[in-house]
């Protein structure tokens, strides 16, 4: 037990109640052993109470992993970017037409535009897509030929 709950003053809950506190301390073990305050409001021990809300955020972590997001910050910068698109895929599967549409939608209404803002593109970039074309197919070569 941590020391801030022992030095807490031995308090009944009636007492507390009428102090108009939110915890009280008799100094006497929960069911579970625990020495610590208790909640004026339920009765239950505050180390109970942490352990079934550790507990309560771990089940939780476990079974809606979708729904929480903390733990990606856990994880490298790899994982959150697969997990992400993982999600957009599973957005997509479950709104197929919805994306379909949009996209298509998207396009029709920006054809001309993308298509103008493409041949640019790749005006300008003629050299840099033939040297990675050919770094691509030099590198495809060298891999499977190695
Ligand atoms: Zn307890």
């Amino acid at each position: 037990m941590a020391d801030e709950e022992h030095s807490t003053p031995l308090i009944s809950r009636q007492e507390a109640k009428a102090q108009g506190l939110k915890r009280y301390f008799t100094g006497k073990p929960c069911k579970h052993g625990h020495v610590a305050e208790r909640l004026v409001l339920d009765g239950n021990c505050l180390g109970c109470a942490r352990i079934s809300a550790k507990k309560g955020s771990a089940n939780y972590r476990k079974n809606r992993p979708e729904k929480v997001n903390a733990w990606l910050y856990e994880k490298s910068e790899e994982d959150r970017r697969a997990f992400w698109a993982d999600q957009a895929r599973k957005q997509r599967a479950k709104f197929p037409e919805k994306h379909k549409q949009y996209g298509k939608k998207h396009y029709e209404r920006n054809k001309s535009e993308l298509l103008a803002r493409n041949k640019i593109w790749v005006q300008s970039n003629k050299d840099k897509l033939n040297a990675y074309y050919r770094d691509y197919f030099e590198n495809k070569y060298i891999s499977i030929f190695q």
